[in-house]
């Protein structure tokens, strides 16, 4: 099987007009000349769809699809010079995603058969709030996770408490700070709200804050929770190995996509750091929480990005893997209403 085309496009959706808009999730088409196309989500926008058709493409023309992780080397050195984290890895991870969709159909079977087989058929998952935990999604969760603004501590410590009444004592509660923390906010936070039983801090610091996550992790009586906005299996190695967070959460569609996933979680768990991927309850992380997590629990995904078919649905606060071959997606091209 030879790769005969590399196609990626920005599907237009409901998305917020922030970054999630200007630098959106887009989508990677691996075509064949067996007639498979593999499909993939990464993330950066048209700047990632750029340096896909500009060095990505050129370098899969012709070439076998197989193995992934020698073609995953060659387009991480392609990128190089210019790359290594952020959009160049984001770009990445959509051919990746596309490269083991692929690789699933023609094997027919899926991605989680292919990472070792069902381990949880049925994932606990939760709801992401921000500032307040709406009505609709009070009661559909096992957990929930709510994004505090930049106010002051008093509100901050007042929002904790009014979500952790919201949904009781007996739901797992988070919060995300999304780096806008510093050290001594953050453990007085925590101090403050200790008796509200959260169930981790996230992303408290921007990510190059290594010294303050250190920190952290020695100090701070709730655990440490990151990585979302880090790239490849190589960083979270560091990661993991000088111990900067409590759980890692990576990215499937930015931080390499499946290839650095698996290596992520091997090396978590040979440091008992445990891995709770961003966004896990979209169908590409999803078979990886399947079929290598040890205490899955997957985030709810966004609900707009609905032009990727086959996302199984949340009943009850659970979640199953799709059982179709590859991640089990139905991409209607002829439907896309494309911006880039
Ligand atoms: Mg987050």
């Amino acid at each position: 099987m030879r790769i005969i085309d590399v196609r990626a496009c920005q599907p237009a959706c409901a998305s917020p007009p922030d970054w999630r808009t200007s630098l959106g999730q887009i989508l990677v088409a691996v075509d064949t000349d067996a007639g498979l196309t593999g499909y993939g989500v990464g993330g950066g926008g048209l700047s990632a769809i750029h340096i896909i058709r500009t060095v990505l493409r050129d370098l899969l023309m012709g070439r076998d699809p197989e193995p992934i992780d020698v073609l995953w080397r060659d387009m991480y050195r392609a990128t190089l010079p210019f790359g290594r984290k952020g959009v160049a890895i984001m770009a990445l991870s959509g051919v990746d995603l596309a490269l083991w969709d692929l690789r699933g159909k023609a094997e027919r079977r899926s991605v989680v058969e292919r990472l070792g087989g069902v381990r949880h058929r049925e994932i606990p998952t939760y709801g992401t709030a921000w500032d307040i935990i709406p009505d609709d999604m009070v009661g559909r969760h096992a957990g929930y996770k709510l994004h505090l603004g930049q106010v002051n501590d008093a509100e901050l410590v007042e929002a904790t408490a009014r979500a952790r009444a919201r949904v009781g004592m007996t739901r797992l509660l988070m919060v995300d700070a999304w780096m806008r923390w510093d050290v001594p906010r953050t453990l007085r936070y925590a101090e403050a709200v200790e008796a509200l039983q959260l169930h981790w801090i996230e992303e408290p610091l921007p990510p190059d804050d290594i010294n303050g996550y250190a920190e952290l992790v020695r100090s701070c009586p709730i655990p440490i929770a990151g990585g979302e906005h880090e790239f490849t299996a190589a960083a979270f190695r560091e990661l993991i190995q000088w111990q900067l967070h409590h759980i890692v959460q990576p990215d499937v569609c930015w931080c390499g996509g499946m290839t650095q996933l698996v290596e992520i979680y091997r090396v978590a768990a040979e440091h008992n750091v445990r891995v709770c991927p961003h966004r896990g309850a979209e169908v590409w992380s999803l078979p990886a929480l399947a079929a290598l997590d040890p205490q899955p629990l997957a985030e709810s995904g966004r609900p707009w990005m609905t032009w990727v078919g086959g996302q199984p649905p949340i009943r009850d606060g659970w979640i199953e893997a799709p059982d179709g071959p590859g991640f089990g997606v139905t991409i209607d091209e002829a439907k896309l209403d494309v911006l880039y």
